[in-house]
């Protein structure tokens, strides 16, 4: 398959995947009749929240599509552990979202979970210090 660039954002990358599913047809996603799919809900493009709170309601929408598209790998791909192992990379535009999260998120994530840290041990008893009691 063609390499592709990774989209920009989960509604992009939920709306390629769903044009990939129908053959390329918009039309064919938007009467797509299977309400049960995780990404049915986002399956079109979603007009950016307008008004006062429009940053937090974007933020909402965000995290919602990337609920859904982590609902959707676990379906493709059977269990958590499964979903981790997909090798699809660019031949899914699901593929850099699976984990439910931004990939800068899990970037993130990862890089403090193995970040090498300090040991905290605790101080000896002052009977075992050098020159202690
Ligand atoms: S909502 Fe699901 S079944 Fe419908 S086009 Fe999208 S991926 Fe395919
Ligand atoms: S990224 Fe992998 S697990 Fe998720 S939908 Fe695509 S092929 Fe399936």
């Amino acid at each position: 398959m063609r390499e592709r660039a990774p989209l920009r954002s989960a509604p992009l990358a939920a709306r390629r995947f769903c044009l990939d599913c129908q053959g390329a047809s918009p039309g064919a996603v938007r009467s797509c009749a299977d309400g049960d799919c995780p990404l049915w809900r986002w399956r079109l493009p979603h007009l950016p929240p307008a008004g006062g709170n429009a940053r937090a309601a974007g933020a909402a929408l965000s995290r919602a599509v990337l609920r859904a598209i982590r609902r959707q790998c676990l379906a493709c791909a059977g269990s958590r552990w499964d979903v981790r192992a997909c090798a699809a990379r660019e031949d899914c535009a699901l593929w850099s979202y699976r984990f439910g999260v931004r990939p800068r998120t899990y970037r993130e994530v990862r890089r403090r979970f193995f970040a090498p840290r300090e040991l905290d041990l605790p101080l000896a008893p002052a009977s075992a210090r050098p020159g202690g009691a």
